[in-house]
């Protein structure tokens, strides 16, 4: 039992907390706990940003709830104390008889209040254990710097991306992006600045790709965007906007290389199709997208490159 489930014990209910807010506060509980079973246990296919963002508003929503419960049970609590010392107050000698009836029907009545108390408190146990879990489920599979999904969460989508694709025969695509010059934009401005523009490349990425694609950093200055149920068409459409919407946000550029997962491809032979595609857009001249359909590597033709300058200084 809980310290929250001891405090509970032998209380009475307090006249500020209602039985229906109690009702309600249980259904939250257990809206939240299903909700987060769900993302943890079915959903673990999306974990971008997003989908992380929103588990921890869910996690943020149990402690919430569970503080307030708290609260309200050592209201409780206090109410039960102030009774109790009434009751024993108010009997008397001649009236002793009456008291104890009176006693033992309060605690009858207090009985299912009392269960209701332990179970709300052993809701926030589980609460807290789940919250810690999803936290944990969150920071692994987060790049601490940009906040997208890491490396490990772009292995796992994959693996499900590829299990979906073998069993129901969907399709999904893979775009990468790299930064251009990145290694000179660090050397004139500073790993800091760098770091910023890493964020906010992922920034723009996380916000133009779909609630469903997965957004994640796959190296040092390097994104990956995964797909599903998007053709290599619509993909090439995807990166060729996030290609010149980073050119005219930013004092830099990012070439692109997109792929469509074929019939008895792995993880590492559609990356190296996708890398294939990068490679060719940086022999190209950077600042352009190439795609590869499995059996020729062709640029996308876009709106001529042109990168913002409103720092001072335009990079290509
Ligand atoms: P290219 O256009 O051919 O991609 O040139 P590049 O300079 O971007 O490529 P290169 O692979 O030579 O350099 C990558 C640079 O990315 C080198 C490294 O300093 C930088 N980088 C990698 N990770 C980080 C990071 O976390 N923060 C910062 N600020 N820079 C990073
Ligand atoms: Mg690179
Ligand atoms: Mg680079």
């Amino acid at each position: 039992m809980s310290s929250i489930g001891l405090v509970a014990l032998g209380n009475i209910w307090p006249e500020h907390m209602s039985f229906p807010l109690v009702l309600a506060l249980m259904g939250a509980l257990g809206y939240l706990v299903g909700r987060y079973r769900r993302t943890v246990f079915s959903e673990s296919v999306y974990q971008s940003r997003r989908e992380l963002r929103r588990a921890q508003i869910v996690a943020a929503e149990l402690e919430n709830i569970s503080l307030l419960v708290r609260k309200q049970l050592t209201k409780h609590h206090a109410s039960l104390a102030r009774f109790k010392q009434r009751v024993d107050k108010l009997g008397s000698k001649e009236h002793e008889a009456a008291w104890k009836e009176l006693c033992q029907e309060a605690e009858e009545i207090l009985k299912p209040t009392l269960q209701l108390a332990n179970q709300i408190a052993n809701a926030y146990d589980e609460i807290r254990q789940q919250s810690n879990h999803l936290m944990t489920f969150t920071d692994v599979r987060t790049d601490p710097l940009t906040g997208v999904a890491n490396r490990r969460a772009l292995d796992e989508t994959l693996v499900s991306q590829f299990a979906m694709k073998a069993r129901y025969g969907t399709s999904f695509t893979m775009a990468l992006f790299d930064l251009d010059h990145f290694k000179e934009i660090n050397d004139k401005r500073g790993h800091l600045q760098g770091d910023r523009m890493l964020q906010e490349v992922a920034h723009l990425l996380d916000e133009g790709a779909r609630e469903t694609d997965t957004v994640a950093r796959y190296g040092g200055e390097e994104f990956a965007v995964i797909m599903p149920e998007t053709d290599l068409h619509g993909a090439c459409i995807f990166s060729e906007r996030m290609r010149a919407d980073v050119a005219a946000k930013m004092p830099l550029s990012i070439s692109g290389g997109v792929t469509v997962a074929l019939d008895g491809d792995t993880p590492e032979s559609l990356l190296g199709r996708a890398d294939a595609a990068l490679y060719a857009a940086k022999s190209a001249g950077r600042n352009c997208v190439f795609c590869h359909d499995g059996a020729e590597v062709e640029a996308i033709v876009g709106p001529p490159p042109t990168v913002a300058t409103s720092s001072g200084e335009g990079l290509s």
